[in-house]
C-alpha cells in the first residue's frame, strides 16, 4: 500500500529501479536512471543527507566538471591547488602543483544535499530517513527491499535495485555477494576532527591552499595523518590506519595534536565536529551485479587504495550504474548478463589506474618510517607527479641509487 499522506505522494508500491543509500554514488546513480526516463526510488536511512559528514571532503578539481556537477558556492569550503607530503620526521616535505592535485574541499552537508537535489529535480524520488533492512528476493532474482520508513515495515518492488550504501554496506552481502563486507585487514580506520584556530602557515610558509598528507609508522600505520584547510583557520585533521589497528585510530591522532612540533599549528585548535569511519582498501568486489540487482560506489569498494578517496570513484560507479540501469529497466533486461555492462566500461574506465595503486599500496605497506624518510629526501614534485600516473619506474631507480635494500619490494612496480 502506498505511504501517501493526506495526499502527499509517499513511497509508491512499485518502481523500475530503487537505489539504496543517497551518498554520491546513490545520488549520481539516481539522476542518470532517471534522465533515461525511469521510475526512480532512493531510500536513505539518515534524517538529513549528508549529515553527519564522515569524510575528509577532499575532491580533485576534475570530477565535478567531467559528470556534469555543477558546485554550488556553500558546497566548496577551500580552493586547493596542491598537496604537501611530509616525511615521519616532520621535517622534509615536497609540494606537488599539479592538475591532479587541484581540488577543494567540500562540505559534504551541502555537496551530498546539492546531488541529491539534481537526482530529485531530474525525477528521481527521494526519501530520507527510510533504512532498508532486506532484500525481497524470489528464485535467486532481487526482487525489491522493505524499508522501515514513517514508523512502519513495508516491502517495495522493483525490477532492479542499486545498493550504493557505502563503506558499512549490508545489502551486497543480504544479495549473497560473500566479498561484501571487506575483512578487518583490508580495511581501513578515519578519526577526524573539524578544528577551529588552526594555523594553516608556518615559517613564512603559506599551506592554505594545500592539503597535507603526514607519513610514516609513528603517525599512522599504513595510512597518513592528514590537514585538510577549510578556511581560513579551520581544517579536518584526522588520521586513517589499517584496520588493525582500528581501535587506536583516536590515540594516533592525539599523538599528533600533542607533538611539540605541531604545537604552532595545532597547539590552540578547538574541536568543533568529531567525525570517523571505515574505507575499504581492497579489490573492488568480485561481482558488481546479479539478476536485479547492482553495487556501486563504496558499497562496491571503489575505492582508492592509497589514500582512500572515495567521493570521485562513488560519482563516476554511481553515474555508469545508473545509465546501464536506467537503460536495462526501460528494455526489460534486468538479468545479470544485461547488466554486466555496467562492470565492463567501469573496469575499461578505472582498472588501469586503480590495479597500479593497488599494487603500490602492497609495495607502500613493507616500508618503515626510515625507508619514508629516505624517499622523501631523494624524490621531488616531479616523481610524484609520475608515480600519481602510474610511471613507476624512473622514479624506482632514484630511489634504489640512495636505498639498495627496497630492490625487492620495489621491482614489483617496476614490472607493472
Ligand atoms: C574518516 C573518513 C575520511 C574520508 N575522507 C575522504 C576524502 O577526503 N575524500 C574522498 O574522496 N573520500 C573520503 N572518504 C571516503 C568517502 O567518504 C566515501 O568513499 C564516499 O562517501 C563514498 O560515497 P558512496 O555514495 O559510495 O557512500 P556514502 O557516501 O557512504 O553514502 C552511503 C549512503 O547510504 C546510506 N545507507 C547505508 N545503509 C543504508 C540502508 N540500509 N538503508 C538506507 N540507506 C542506507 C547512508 O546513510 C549514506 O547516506 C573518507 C571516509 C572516511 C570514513
Amino acid at each position: 500500500m502506498s505511504s501517501e499522506i493526506l495526499g502527499f505522494p509517499g513511497i509508491k508500491d512499485e518502481y523500475d529501479i530503487i537505489i539504496v543509500g543517497a551518498g554520491p554514488a546513490g545520488a549520481l546513480a539516481a539522476r542518470e536512471a532517471a534522465k533515461k526516463g525511469a521510475s526512480v526510488l532512493v531510500l536513505d536511512r539518515r534524517k538529513e543527507l549528508g549529515a553527519p559528514v564522515r569524510c575528509g571532503e577532499g575532491l580533485g578539481a576534475k570530477y565535478p566538471e567531467k559528470f556534469g556537477i555543477k558546485l554550488s558556492p556553500g558546497a566548496i569550503s577551500a580552493h586547493i591547488n596542491g598537496a604537501r607530503v611530509i616525511a615521519p620526521n616532520l621535517k622534509d616535505d615536497i609540494i606537488i602543483r599539479t592538475p591532479e592535485t587541484k581540488g577543494f574541499v567540500l562540505d559534504r552537508k551541502v555537496f551530498d544535499k546539492d546531488l541529491a537535489k539534481d537526482a530529485a529535480r531530474a525525477g528521481a524520488s527521494i526519501f530520507s530517513k527510510a533504512e532498508v533492512y532486506d532484500l525481497i528476493q524470489e528464485g535467486g532474482k532481487v526482487k525489491g527491499v522493505k524499508v522501515n520508513f514513517d514508523g512502519g515495515k513495508r516491502e517495495v518492488r522493483s525490477k532492479i535495485v542499486i545498493a550504493a550504501d557505502g563503506a558499512e554496506s549490508v545489502i551486497a552481502r543480504l544479495a549473497g555477494m560473500k566479498d561484501g563486507v571487506s575483512t578487518l585487514y583490508d580495511t581501513d580506520y578515519g578519526m577526524e576532527y573539524e578544528m577551529a584556530n588552526v594555523k594553516l602557515e608556518e615559517n613564512g610558509k603559506d599551506f592554505s591552499d594545500l592539503i597535507e598528507l603526514f607519513f610514516g609508522r609513528e603517525w599512522a600505520p599504513r595510512g597518513y595523518t592528514w590537514i585538510f584547510p577549510k578556511g581560513k583557520d579551520v581544517a579536518n585533521v584526522g588520521v586513517g590506519i589499517g584496520g588493525l589497528e582500528a581501535p587506536n585510530a583516536i590515540h594516533y591522532l592525539h599523538k599528533f595534536l600533542a607533538d611539540p612540533r605541531m604545537k604552532y599549528r595545532l597547539g590552540n585548535a578547538s574541536i568543533i565536529a568529531t567525525k570517523g569511519g571505515a574505507i575499504p582498501v581492497c579489490q573492488p568486489l568480485k561481482e558488481f551485479v546479479k539478476d536485479g540487482f547492482m553495487v556501486t560506489g563504496t558499497a562496491a569498494h571503489q575505492v582508492d587504495p592509497i589514500h582512500g578517496g572515495g567521493i570521485g570513484l562513488a560519482l563516476n560507479a554511481g553515474r555508469l550504474a545508473g545509465i546501464v540501469a536506467g537503460e536495462c529497466a526501460l528494455e526489460n533486461k534486468v538479468d545479470a548478463a544485461s547488466l554486466d555492462r555496467y562492470k565492463k566500461i567501469w573496469y575499461e574506465e578505472e582498472w588501469g589506474k586503480f590495479g597500479k595503486r593497488l599494487a603500490l599500496r602492497k609495495v607502500l605497506e613493507k616500508m618503515n618510517d626510515d625507508d619514508f624518510n629516505s624517499i622523501l629526501s631523494t624524490i621531488n614534485d616531479k616523481d610524484i607527479d609520475l608515480v600519481l600516473e602510474g610511471k613507476f619506474a624512473p622514479v624506482v631507480q632514484k630511489v634504489l641509487v640512495k636505498r639498495p635494500q627496497l630492490l625487492k619490494v620495489l621491482t614489483v612496480l617496476v614490472n607493472l
